[in-house]
């Protein structure tokens, strides 16, 4: 499957729709989602056409994977999480209902959780 550069995390990477930024480096931004399934609910995305986990773990380079995982603990630093810690998602295909094509980790806190999401 090719990358497809007009899906909605594309747009905002290329400032063509806004986002409610909390942090940005040369290898991700993170930004708020539009649709908070909790208190704190702040994607992050890397700056590169990955479609996926998959793709990104076999395609992308080692300083980009290392930048792209520093970025997303750095956003949870900024958002104060780390006493009362959080919960990382990434939708990966259709079993995992993935519907944004680019890759984006879900950082997930702000309350008590609950168990694992798994039905
Ligand atoms: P997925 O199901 O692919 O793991 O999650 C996609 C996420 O992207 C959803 O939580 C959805 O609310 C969020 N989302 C979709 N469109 C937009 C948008 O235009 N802006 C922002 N900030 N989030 C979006």
């Amino acid at each position: 499957m090719a990358y497809d550069q007009n899906n909605v995390f594309a747009k905002i990477l290329r400032e063509e729709i806004p986002c409610a930024k909390i942090y940005e480096d040369e290898f991700a931004l993170a930004f708020n989602d539009i649709n908070a399934q909790a208190p704190v609910h702040v994607l992050v995305i890397p700056k590169g056409d990955y479609i996926s986990m998959a793709d990104f773990s076999a395609n992308a380079s080692t300083e980009l994977m290392a930048g792209f995982f520093r970025a997303v603990g750095e956003t949870a630093r900024i958002l104060g999480l780390e006493s009362d810690g959080y919960r990382l998602i990434a939708n990966t295909g259709s079993n995992a209902h993935q519907e944004v094509p680019h890759l984006h980790f879900h950082i997930l806190s702000g309350k008590k959780l609950g168990p694992m999401l798994c039905r």
